[in-house]
């Protein structure tokens, strides 16, 4: 579904990804990992468009994502992205937040859009919520608002960027298992993340990068419990 083929990027004069390809099939869970600065979140802004890359292609179901063209604005839109910080709209409710998009990106009749936020929202645990604000929800809800929102898009697939590494450690839970919930719907997944338990668990496969390069990657259980990178080996024994 999503093909990443030998892609090349590069900030000034300092190459960031050098190389990278991964194809992610659709219903499966990739989750990238790797230490501060090996290029995960410019892999994920790179496939939804919001970075350019320099060489190389990155096709979603064999459409090339090229941030010059004009059509990038709706390939983003069948790819949702979640990041660490969830980036509510402040003055607006929760409710709102979730419909804004498939209203005015999408052209949504509003009741259709208010009836699927709903149902969003019951499915993240937050259904008595929907008339807060954002300033009254812990990190928690509010990242639970936010994969709401992506959701909302019906998008194909979804990238996720450290969606809790933000969070106090006891809201962590309720987010990973909105994420689990999502994996076992069928739902395309590319998570970044430092929560090894859930990878383990949770991811078809697990890719190690290390300074631009996706150095390792198999099944979770054979990357996490047996490395055979000497890097990998490295980044999992200051991790776990
Ligand atoms: P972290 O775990 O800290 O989030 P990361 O693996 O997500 O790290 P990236 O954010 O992809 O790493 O950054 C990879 C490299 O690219 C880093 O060296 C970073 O400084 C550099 N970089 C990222 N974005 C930019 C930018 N907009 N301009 C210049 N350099 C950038
Ligand atoms: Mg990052």
């Amino acid at each position: 579904m999503i093909a990443i083929d030998h892609i090349h990027k590069a900030f000034g004069a300092t190459q960031v990804l050098k190389g990278v390809s991964l194809d992610v099939a659709a219903g499966e869970v990739v989750c990238l990992i790797g230490p501060s600065g090996s290029g995960k979140s410019t892999v994920l802004r790179c496939i939804n468009g919001l970075e350019s890359y320099d060489s190389g292609a990155i096709t979603i179901h064999g459409q090339t994502v090229d941030v010059r063209r004009s059509d990038i604005h709706r390939l983003r839109t069948r790819v949702g992205m979640v990041f660490q910080r969830f980036n509510l709209f402040p003055h607006r409710t929760v409710l709102e937040n979730v419909m804004e998009g498939p209203i005015f990106v999408k052209g949504e009749p509003r009741t259709d859009a208010r009836r699927h936020a709903q149902e969003l929202l019951e499915k993240v645990g937050l259904a008595e919520k929907q008339a807060a604000y954002p300033t009254q929800l812990s990190g928690g809800q509010q990242q639970r608002v936010a994969i709401a929102r992506a959701l909302a898009m019906r998008p194909e697939a979804i990238l996720f960027d450290e969606p809790t590494s933000a969070l106090d450690p006891e809201l962590v839970g309720d987010v990973l298992t909105v994420m689990r919930d999502l994996a076992t719907e069928g739902m395309t997944m590319v998570v970044v993340t430092h929560e090894m338990s859930f990878a383990k668990e949770v991811a078809d496969r697990v890719c190690f990068l290390y300074g631009g390069q996706i150095v390792e990657e198999g099944p979770a259980s054979r990357v996490l419990s047996e490395p055979q990178n000497a890097r990998t080996q490295d980044f999992l024994r200051r991790v776990l």
